[in-house]
């Protein structure tokens, strides 16, 4: 294959993976961009493995059978409650191919005849590579493993570990010099790469288990960086492109989470937000004989007789499966010719997205979503907000500036300001950040307790006898 064809290829992949970021930017053309980018990286994989000679098109063929089965079927049987892991574990193997791409890379130039010494640019893409895909791999790891409850999704907090860290990263600066210095041996990129390795443990484990996306959606920046720093190496264009690209869409998406949740990337990353829970004593002041429940069939009535209701789905929703029963409930109250709307709080569930493609799974109309600034200012206007196992997104704390409160400054959904408040979840337990919730105990609120699932479809069968 002429080098101009593979340029010319390289360059189609790119714009490919180009016109898929921005077909993934909103719902409706999502499901194209995701297509049109997959082609991009088919394409660029079938001129890689045919311009180096490794395979030939039947072996091509058959790989391309058997992923697309394997991953036809994981994403098939994956709950949307797993999607963050998944893309977890499907990052950590880019980083760590990228660790072993770079080592490889490095041995079999020095195992050539070489004519003049290896190059900066060499030394410095291939350091870059393996440092950065290992902390990649090995913190997605633990990142899967959190969110897996494979190990406890509290943050751990390993004494001296910020010291520990600026040991690890120095070490792997300094071996990265060595190697620029004296490129006659592979030993400091596996030095380096096992030392990132460990780096990458000690950074993820004490993040708690609600601020994983934030980290994921970092380490998918850093696996980008990885492979972006691996086609320097390379020099290989396609590389240097589709890396950047999911470096800097990572970094961006990182920004964003954090300005929505008020916080900064560094009190994500080193304030082990999550690992003291609230004591009894406070819990107790802010509950003490204020909650009052009710009953699906008291919230029916209620319903009956509303003329706007908002429902503002969290977490627990996703954790239930409740978004067809959430559907069902909406079709109900919308024949007996109530207004319906959902507000949606950007870091509601678990990543960014999540409510929105956890409804849309459950044909909910796109209109009808509406985002945190565009409801807002509804709630004085709305009968019933129904609060389905959501918490922290509807914390009136968040308004405080006091900064022991883990969620102080984030913007929430006034919800406490609509006629009645029903909230749906299984006890007075506290979402992620660990906090007591005064909306539960205010004047206007109502807690409906039980499964979300299992709870909406009470109501749906009790508004339907009423
Ligand atoms: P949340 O504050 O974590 O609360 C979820 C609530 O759901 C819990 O209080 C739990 O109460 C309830 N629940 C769990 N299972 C349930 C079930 N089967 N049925 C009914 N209720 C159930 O959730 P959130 O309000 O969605 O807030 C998200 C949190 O994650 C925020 O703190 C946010 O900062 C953080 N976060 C999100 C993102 C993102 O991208 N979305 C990123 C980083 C951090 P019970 O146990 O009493 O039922």
């Amino acid at each position: 294959m002429s080098n101009a064809v593979i340029e010319f290829c390289y360059l189609l992949a790119a714009v490919c993976f180009i016109l898929g970021l921005k077909g993934l930017g909103h719902p409706r053309t999502a499901v194209g961009g995701n297509v049109v980018a997959a082609i991009g990286m088919l394409v660029a994989i079938v001129v890689t493995l045919l311009d180096q000679r490794i395979v030939g098109f039947s072996v091509i063929i058959a790989g391309f059978a058997t992923g697309s089965i394997v991953g036809a079927l994981m994403a098939y049987r994956a709950p949307m409650t797993s999607m963050p892991q998944m893309v977890a574990i499907f990052n950590g193997f880019g980083g760590g191919a990228s660790l072993l791409a770079a080592g490889a890379a490095l041995e079999e130039v020095l195992a050539g005849e070489l004519t003049e010494p290896l190059g900066v640019q060499f030394t410095v893409s291939t350091a870059s590579a393996a440092i950065i895909g290992a902390v990649a791999f090995s913190g997605s790891l633990i990142a899967f493993a959190k969110l897996q409850g494979l190990i406890s999704e509290r943050p751990i907090l390993l004494p001296g570990r910020h010291v520990m860290n600026a040991i690890m990263l120095v070490a792997c600066l300094g071996l990265s010099v060595w190697l620029v210095m004296e490129p006659t041996s592979a030993l400091p990129v596996w030095a380096m790469g096992g030392i990132a390795l460990v780096l990458g443990i000690t950074l993820v484990i004490p993040i708690g288990g609600a601020d994983m996306p934030v980290v994921i959606c970092l380490l998918n920046a850093y696996s980008g960086a990885a492979a972006a720093g691996l086609g320097w190496a390379l020099n290989n264009s396609v590389l240097v492109i589709a890396g950047s690209l999911v470096g800097a869409s990572g970094f961006i998406l990182c920004a964003l989470m954090c300005k929505a949740m008020n916080r900064s990337l560094a009190n994500v990353i080193f304030a082990g937000v999550g690992a003291v829970a609230a004591s009894e004593a406070e819990t107790e002041d802010v509950y003490a004989g204020r909650v009052k429940s009710a009953s699906a069939d008291e919230v029916a009535l209620l319903m009956d007789g509303a003329r706007r209701v908002v429902i503002v789905p969290g977490y627990g929703l996703a954790v239930a499966h409740g978004q067809y029963a959430v559907q069902d409930l909406t079709r109900l109250l919308e024949a007996r010719g109530v207004e319906v709307e959902f507000g949606i709080h950007p870091v509601a569930g678990r990543m960014p997205g999540h409510m929105n493609v956890l409804l849309a799974e459950a044909d909910v109309s796109y209109e009808k979503l509406k985002e945190m600034d565009e409801i807002n200012p509804t709630f004085r206007q709305t009968d019933v907000v129904l609060v389905v196992g959501a918490n922290d997104v509807v914390n009136p704390l968040a308004r405080k500036s006091d900064p022991s409160i883990p969620i102080a400054g984030m913007p929430i959904l006034d919800v406490d300001q609509a006629r009645t408040v029903v909230v749906i979840k299984r006890s007075l337990s506290p979402g992620f950040a660990g906090i007591p919730n005064p909306l539960f105990a205010a004047e206007n609120t109502l807690m409906l307790y039980g499964d979300a699932k299992k709870v909406i479809t009470d109501l749906v069968a009790a508004l339907k006898e009423s």
